[in-house]
């Protein structure tokens, strides 16, 4: 076993698919580019995620509430909020592979080289370079550095590159029978615009006061030029959005505040503090006027989760030029002259992260090739440290052998616990290797059923991190793994 980045992140990658927690979408087709399915573990982990996250944002939170708009909406939506004209990415092909690059994430990658070769003068000359040349849109320039600084086709090593172009990330389709230009629209690359849209009636029918938040979970999609490294890049993929709606001038205030409160969800799950970072964009967005996106450091180096953004008044006012509709908000309160505030746009800060990106970050978190080798013997085991409160199955259930009555024993307890917690049964193999299995997809508790539970009526709990075990009343697990999963662990 390597402990090599590259090593643990294909690892992390092969045991995510054998536990079935992500898999290839249409495998048996041989896969459909950067669209992942999520299996029977996956798709718990991820909904755990969901509701930390919405624990964390609504339900904790009075002045937020939720929406769940459709993906599906009008096209000029995407018009006004400036996708139709400016969602693209910069692209380039290589004439020798016929394979086709971001011109930025090529230049990025050089600059990473340049870093890990100490080369630091280099790497910051090309960043400058690169964000000029991003920032004054200058395609040709683009080119040129990827000439200049001689970077060479990831695959064949040719430097045979064709002309930058600009390509739109947004997948369109039709609606209704007739296939027209009028019937054109699109699947939808963020969620935020359905929360715009939707802010006065929720505002009003929720009698919302500003500083206020809706907040949003649901799939995006984005025709990503280049898909790489696992679900960090996905053309379909989900984000867990929420828009905090705010007095304008009072902005750049909540935005300190959003991007405090947003580390501080992540660094709640007990991830190492190093392992996160701030990243400042020099280059903002045209509607931004502060811009923070909080980075893990994947095992192939610093990679945005979330981007916090202070979005000024830019979407609503877009939307109310192009709708004709007005989307001021009536502020009664009384401001410093004794005035209410009165009609404004509000301004908005967006915390924006990417459920897939989440869910692969606590999977390399958690990750562990565990050497439990002893003087007698060589053992090892995998397992995955999820936080209780994330692992997909909460407690395994096993009869110590399958007769003598124990499977129903078992049965009757996990009965009595299984509308509380997502449980497991299992009777198969020997309960060493039954641990091996629950550890392999981070189930924190084992719990054995043996004769002497016939008896007495107690148990043996099994911990996954410490291995320990304990001998309790069958009649105490409900508060023994109620306590360990309560989300007051999180958000208490
Ligand atoms: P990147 O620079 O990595 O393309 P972005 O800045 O375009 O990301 P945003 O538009 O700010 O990303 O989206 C918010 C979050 O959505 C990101 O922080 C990321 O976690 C997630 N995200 C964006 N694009 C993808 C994708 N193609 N696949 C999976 N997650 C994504």
């Amino acid at each position: 076993m390597s402990n090599a980045p590259e090593d643990i992140f294909k690892n992390v990658i092969s045991h995510a698919k054998e536990y079935g927690f992500v898999f290839p979408s249409s495998e048996i087709y041989d896969g459909l580019s950067a669209v992942y399915d999520y299996g029977q573990n996956g798709v718990e982990l991820k909904n755990n995620i969901k509701t930390y996250w919405w624990k964390a944002m609504v339900q904790m939170n009075e002045n937020i509430v939720g929406l769940d708009s459709a993906i599906f909406m009008h096209p000029m939506i995407w018009k006004a909020s400036g996708h139709v004209d400016g969602f693209s990415d910069p692209m380039i092909d290589n004439k020798d592979s016929q394979k086709r690059y971001r011109a930025d994430q090529l230049l990025e990658d050089k600059i990473a080289a340049y870093d890990q070769e100490g080369k630091t003068d280099l790497a910051e000359l090309l960043q400058s370079e690169m964000d000029a040349a991003l920032k004054n849109e200058d395609l040709p320039r683009l080119r040129e550095l990827i000439i200049e600084y001689e970077i060479t086709d990831p695959i064949g090593g040719s430097k045979n590159w064709t002309e930058v172009r600009q390509f739109n990330l947004m997948f369109s389709t039709q609606m209704g029978a007739i296939a027209g230009e009028a019937d054109v629209v699109y699947l939808r690359p963020e969620t935020a615009q359905g929360i715009f849209v939707n802010y006065l009636n929720v505002q009003k029918s929720g009698r919302m006061k500003i500083p206020f938040g809706i907040a949003q979970i649901g799939k995006a999609f984005r025709n990503e030029v280049i898909a790489r490294q696992f679900i960090i890049r996905m053309r379909e993929f989900e984000q867990m959005e929420m828009q905090y709606f705010v007095r304008p001038g009072t902005q750049l205030e909540w935005f300190e505040k959003w991007k405090e409160t947003r580390l501080k969800w992540h660094l709640a799950l007990g991830t190492a503090p190093e392992k996160y970072r701030y990243h400042e964009h020099t280059k903002l967005a045209h509607y931004a006027d502060a811009a923070f996106d909080i980075e893990f450091e994947f095992p192939f180096g610093f990679k945005e989760v979330e981007g916090i953004h202070s979005r000024t008044d830019f979407d609503l006012s877009q939307h109310q030029k192009f709708s004709n509709k007005k989307m001021q908000y009536f502020d009664p309160e009384l401001g410093p002259d004794g005035k209410p505030y009165g009609n404004y746009i509000p301004y908005v800060i967006e915390t924006s992260i990417g459920l897939d990106r989440m869910f692969l970050l606590t999977m390399i978190n958690a990750y562990e090739e565990e050497d439990l080798s002893t003087e007698e013997r060589q053992d090892s085991r995998t397992v995955l440290h999820l936080h209780p409160c994330l692992a997909p199955v909460k407690a395994a259930i096993f009869p110590l052998t399958k007769k003598d009555g124990l499977p129903e024993k078992a049965r009757e307890i996990m009965d009595a616990l299984k509308v509380d917690f997502n449980l497991q049964y299992e009777e198969k193999d020997t309960i060493g290797r039954r641990y091996r299995r629950q550890d392999a997809i981070g189930t924190p508790f084992c719990i054995t059923v043996d004769h002497q539970t016939l008896e007495d009526d107690t148990v043996t709990i099994r911990y996954r991190d410490t291995m320990q075990q304990e001998r309790v009343k069958a009649a105490d697990l409900q508060k023994i793994i109620g306590d360990l999963v309560s989300w007051k662990n999180l958000l208490g």
